[in-house]
């Protein structure tokens, strides 16, 4: 098992390996609008895409649903379903499937089609941006 306090901050220790919460609005990826992937900081497991990313006004980064997700077939995501009964009232844990980071809570609240609000708090991720299109363009002119 890795040593998690060593390679992680304080603050992603805390949320990820203790459930802990980032305080709402207080996330850097709350109002990332950037294209690209969403990686467990723990593990580097791609587990969100910008695509199913939307502003929930909650507070923290929202996703109608998991990367690899093919409707309601989680089987090739990153991530598992847990359920969470610490406060009383039954929510749904998220966590890192590779590694178990907690990384936030999904609700039946979200947009359509999916109806799902993945609550991700922003410490538990690691935003790679998709790589720019002049890049892309370089590698065309040489096939
Ligand atoms: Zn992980």
């Amino acid at each position: 098992m890795a040593d998690w306090q060593k390679k992680l901050t304080p603050e992603q220790f805390y949320v990820t390996r203790e459930k802990g919460t980032e305080a709402p609005f207080s996330g850097m990826y709350l109002n990332n609008k950037e294209t690209g992937m969403y990686h467990c900081v723990c593990c580097d497991s791609p587990l969100f895409s910008s695509e199913k990313k939307y502003c929930s006004g909650t507070g923290w980064p929202s996703f109608s649903e998991a990367y690899g997700s093919k409707g309601s077939d989680e089987s090739h995501t990153g991530i598992l379903r847990r359920l969470d009964t610490s406060l009383g009232c039954p929510r749904m844990e998220v966590v890192c499937k590779q590694c178990e980071a907690h990384l936030g809570h999904v609700f039946p609240d979200g947009p359509k089609p999916t109806g799902q609000r993945f609550c991700i708090n922003s410490v538990a991720l690691k935003f790679k941006p998709s790589k720019p299109a002049a890049a892309l363009e370089h590698h065309h002119h040489h096939h």
